[in-house]
């Protein structure tokens, strides 16, 4: 082929546009011009070792490219950047190339191939198999073949960077789309953290955002499961759920289920990917199923949910992707703001269950306080700390330090109290610390722990009680069977509230225990008082009345304590009253109690009793004071009064046995007896005499008392001698009341003097007003009575004289009728006052004779004029001959002495005549006449008086024939 015919097809073909087949339709044209047996064109691999045949061309064919070493071959050379010529022998020079040889090589001419840009990128070859001569035009065409050939490596390279740098491109927009996709779901994930209410609630959001809004095909959390090493599902969200019924994920190291994602991420706590799932040997348990759903790529992510629970979020994708890390960064950012919603969660929820907590307990420390106050708050404590036992304690005096139960529950049922000591246990140690907190192995520490109410325990806390001074007075003790997981924070708060409850509940009744004893004891003898006897004595009834036993109530009064008082002032009178309750206290016996009710008031309560035994507690305490106490260089010497009452027969409860004591105490005291036992009409007696005391000085007051006159008689003559000033008072509601009644009271309660001058001055007025009318004249006396009291009244005879004085009378009308009793009380000032009276003109009968103890012998030492026979004698002398024979010794006795006789309560002509016959000079009764008013008495016999005394004289002595006595018959008698 000549040289211009070359050119011409080597530029038609090189002017084609590049294709796919341009080497190989290059290497064949090339061979053909240049007359090659073999056409080679070769591209050297980076490296420049190494080449590969882009397209070879033998004997007219294109055959398969082949790699090949350069060392060795004359192409070496070539990659020298020269065109090579070896004309002939080639295979001899370059016995090394295994190719020359197996072609049978003669002849090799190369030409390099050079980019547009001078960098060698590989070479053209021409062999023969005959020496080649003349090489100037194929030398031309292989060189203008070469630099076709480099530019289009060139092209080709610049092509091949651009579709990888395309692919790079693509792959990192890819990425970051999901990127993009990971932030806004960690956007929308933190809004739903931020506004979630619920736990479950934020964790089923965020696996629906995680596929909605993330792409994620499936998403699903779990919790780790302790006892099983399972990882529970809890939420899920996207397509194929149902895979996860049919998935049982474990987290156990050592089983083939624990070795996926989920698990993994649990056990090391770190985000774990795997992907392509099918085909991984960790994921081989769930292969099957994750093939059917189409899943690929699985991301597991830690979650912490809160108090030791271990989560997880898993996200599984259909595709092998894989998953950038910045997308894994922000997925894993996602997972921990999630977890921190979900202890924010918790934490919320803890804050408003300690809320309501700290609610309830303030309830329970500040509910009103009562026997079951620690009870209670025990309770509570335990619930509100959810423990397994809460004990609440008040610490003992002294040391060792040890304390007493107030209250205790154990597993939600309340403990016996019992005492414990504090060494051994945690409280006793740094108990000035205000509490301590053992979260877990506390019996390991401290074994005694178990025994304080029954182990195994993990957990104690406990919590010093301080009163205001901050002194330690009781405390908690909590007690848990597990590890305690609550923060302590939580714990030291409500610790502290029930502490102050419960600390101010304690001080409270240790002031309430001593205000109690101010309350229940007598600060001057140090006996229970009034309050806590009646307390003790209605507890004392109850149990009588349940054992069916009998109860005495001794009610004790001091006779005449007041003088001490009054004499040697109150000290000295709180002085003897100590040594009375000492004296009487050491006189009593088990199951006798002594109380001071006030005053000079004691009263002793002797439990399961009946008469003799209480009669003997009776003398017991008499005898207590029979040795004078002394004090202060004085001797005292005291004597009780004693009121005995039982129950159940003398008062059902507490008020009225003590009532009732008081009145037989009353009773003993009247009669000097020392002691005596209550009986039923003394109670009637006291209370209607309280009344009438009453009333009686409101009628006093307002002057409704009158008087009213009684007529004297003389047996012999019949003739009207004198009148006997009797007092009446009606009161509206109450009637007509006897004086024997209402003078006992007014004497009882200090009104005698006062209702004795009223009489004497109003009989006085009386007695003058008939003087100066000069109705008529009383022939002798107007005899008015004198009450016993009266007569302990040193200035008696100087009132009486003024009174008489102010009413313009003479004493020499006046009688005053006074009863042995009156005497009695201090016979020598009697004797010394009766004879006063008689010097000032008064006449004296001794009243109601017979009655008393006294000998008429004795009373001759009474300067008194006369002695009324008592009626009681008189209205029986007929029928009964000891009355009989008293009235008939009395009159002979009184006419011995130079007294007259006057005899009561004439009531038939038979007494009068009997009387009369014996030698009685007086007499009175209703035989003559009843009391009568003044107006009547007036009428019927002051103005009649002469008359009477004269035309019937001695009728009413002579009445025998008269059936009955009375004003009526009188006055017939006079009509
Ligand atoms: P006394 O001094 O023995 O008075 C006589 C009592 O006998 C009077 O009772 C009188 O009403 C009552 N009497 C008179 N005739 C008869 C009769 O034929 N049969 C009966 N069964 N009784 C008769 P009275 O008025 O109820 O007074 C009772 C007592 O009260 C008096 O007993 C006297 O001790 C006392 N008393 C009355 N008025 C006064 C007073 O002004 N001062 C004082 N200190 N005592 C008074
Ligand atoms: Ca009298
Ligand atoms: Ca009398």
């Amino acid at each position: 082929m000549d040289a211009r015919t070359a050119f011409r097809l080597l530029a038609d073909g090189l002017s084609r546009e590049p294709s796919r087949d341009f080497f190989p339709w290059l290497s064949l044209r090339l061979a053909s011009i240049v007359e090659a047996d073999v056409l080679a064109v070769v591209r050297v691999l980076p490296g420049g070792r190494m080449a590969r045949t882009l397209s070879l061309c033998v004997d007219g064919a294109i055959v398969d490219n082949v790699d090949y070493a350069l060392a060795g071959t004359p192409c070496e050379k070539v990659t020298e950047r020269r065109v090579c010529l070896f004309g002939r022998d080639v295979a001899g020079d370059f016995p090394d190339d295994v190719m020359l040889v197996d072609l049978g090589a003669e002849a090799y001419l190369g030409v390099p191939v050079l980019t547009p840009d001078d960098r060698l990128v590989g070479l053209v070859a021409a062999i023969y198999r005959r020496p080649l001569t003349n090489s100037g035009v194929a030398q031309e065409v292989l060189s203008i073949a070469a630099a076709r050939v480099g530019s289009e490596l060139a092209n080709q390279q610049a092509e091949f960077a651009l579709a990888s740098t395309e692919r790079q491109l693509a792959d990192t927009h890819h990425q970051l789309a999901r990127t993009n996709r990971a932030l806004t779901l960690l956007r929308l994930v933190n809004r739903v953290v931020i506004r979630s209410a619920d736990e479950t609630a934020l964790l089923s959001e965020v696996c629906r955002l995680a596929v909605e809004e993330g792409g994620y095909q499936l998403a699903w959390t779990g919790v780790a499961q302790d006892d099983e090493q399972r990882i529970m599902p809890l939420t899920c969200s996207g397509e194929g759920r149902e895979f996860l019924d049919e998935c049982h994920f474990s987290w156990a190291a050592d089983r083939p289920e624990g070795q996926a994602p989920c698990g993994r991420c649990i056990r090391e706590q770190t985000a774990q990917l795997l992907s392509p799932l099918v085909t991984s040997p960790a994921y081989a348990p769930f292969a099957d199923v994750a093939e059917r759903y189409g899943l690929a790529t699985e991301v597991a992510l830690p979650l912490h949910l809160g108090s030791d629970r271990q989560g997880v979020l898993v996200l599984l994708m259909n595709t092998a992707l894989e998953v950038s890390d910045d997308e894994l960064a922000l997925l894993q950012e996602l997972a921990d703001n999630l977890s921190w919603g979900v202890s924010a969660l918790r934490l919320r929820r803890e804050q408003e269950r300690m809320q309501q907590v700290v609610l309830d307990v303030a309830e329970a420390v500040t509910a009103r306080s009562n026997d079951q106050f620690f009870d209670h708050l025990a309770r509570r404590l335990a619930g509100a700390m959810m423990a397994d036992a809460a004990l609440i304690a008040r610490i003992d005096d002294g040391v060792p330090l040890s304390a007493s139960m107030l209250a205790g529950v154990v597993d939600g049922q309340p403990v016996e109290n019992f005492s414990f000591e504090f060494s051994g246990i945690p409280c006793g140690e740094n108990f000035h610390d205000a509490e301590r907190i053992i979260p877990r192995w506390v019996t390991t520490d401290f074994p005694l722990v178990e025994r304080l109410v029954g182990g195994p325990f993990q957990a104690w806390v406990d919590r010093r009680l301080e009163d205001a001074s901050g002194d330690a007075i009781g405390v908690i003790i909590l007690l848990f069977r597990q590890p305690l997981l609550a923060d302590s924070d939580s714990i030291r708060h409500l610790l502290s509230i029930f502490a102050a409850g419960a600390a101010a509940e304690l001080e409270r009744r240790r002031s309430d225990t001593h205000i109690r004893h101010l309350a229940y004891f007598d600060p001057g003898t140090g006996l229970p008082n009034r309050v806590h006897f009646m307390e003790r004595l209605h507890s004392a009834i109850l149990q009588a009345r349940r054992e069916g036993h009998r109860l005495a109530l001794m009610f004790l009064d001091l006779n005449r304590f007041k003088e001490i008082n009054d004499s040697q002032g109150h000290d000295v009178g709180d002085e003897v009253l100590r040594e009375v309750a000492t004296r009487f206290d050491a006189c009593l016996a088990p199951g006798e109690s002594l109380a001071r009710l006030g005053g000079d008031e004691f009263v002793v309560m002797v439990e399961q009793t009946e008469e003799i035994h209480s009669a003997q507690v009776v003398g017991r305490l008499l005898n207590a004071l029979a040795s004078p106490i002394l004090f202060d260089g004085h001797r005292f010497n005291l004597d009780v009064s004693i009121g005995v009452a039982f129950y159940p027969e003398d008062g059902d409860g507490p008020r009225e046995l003590l009532k009732n004591t008081d009145i037989a105490m009353y009773h003993a005291k009247e009669c000097g007896s020392g002691y005596r036992f209550y009986a039923p009409e003394m109670g009637h007696d006291l209370r209607r005499r309280l009344m009438l005391a009453t009333r009686l000085k409101e009628a006093l007051k307002n002057e409704k008392l009158e008087l009213c006159y009684q007529p004297i008689i003389a047996l012999d003559s019949g003739s009207l001698v004198g009148a006997e000033v009797l007092c009446r008072w009606f009161d509206n509601e109450l009637g007509w009341i006897s004086p024997t009644e209402f003078i006992a009271v007014a004497e009882e309660r200090g009104m005698i003097s006062e209702l004795g001058e009223w009489v004497m001055s109003e009989a006085c007025r009386q007695l003058a007003q008939w003087e100066v009318a000069q109705l008529a004249i009383l022939p002798e006396r107007l005899y008015v009575n004198l009450a016993a009291a009266q007569f302990e009244e040193p200035q008696l005879t100087r009132q009486l004289c003024s009174i008489v004085e102010r009413a313009g009378v003479s004493p020499g009308r006046l009688g005053l009728e006074i009863t042995e009793s009156g005497f009695m009380q201090d016979p020598e000032q009697a004797v010394r006052i009766t004879e006063q009276l008689r010097e000032r003109g008064f006449a004296l009968s001794i009243d109601d004779f017979g009655t008393g103890y006294s000998s008429l012998a004795y009373l001759k030492r009474f300067a008194a004029h006369a002695v009324k026979i008592d009626k009681s004698f008189v209205s029986d002398m007929l029928t009964d001959n000891n009355d009989y024979s008293i009235v008939a010794t009395i009159i002979a006795m009184a006419e011995r002495l130079g007294l007259r006789s006057v005899a009561e309560g004439v009531e038939t002509p038979g007494q009068a005549k009997a009387l009369k016959s014996m030698g009685c000079h007086l007499a009175q009764g209703y035989l003559f006449s009843h009391p009568l008013n003044s107006d009547e008495f007036e009428r019927l016999w002051l103005a009649e008086a002469q008359h009477y005394s004269t035309t019937n004289a001695g009728s009413a002595a002579n009445a025998g024939s008269t059936t009955d006595g009375g004003q009526e018959d009188v006055a017939a008698n006079r009509g």
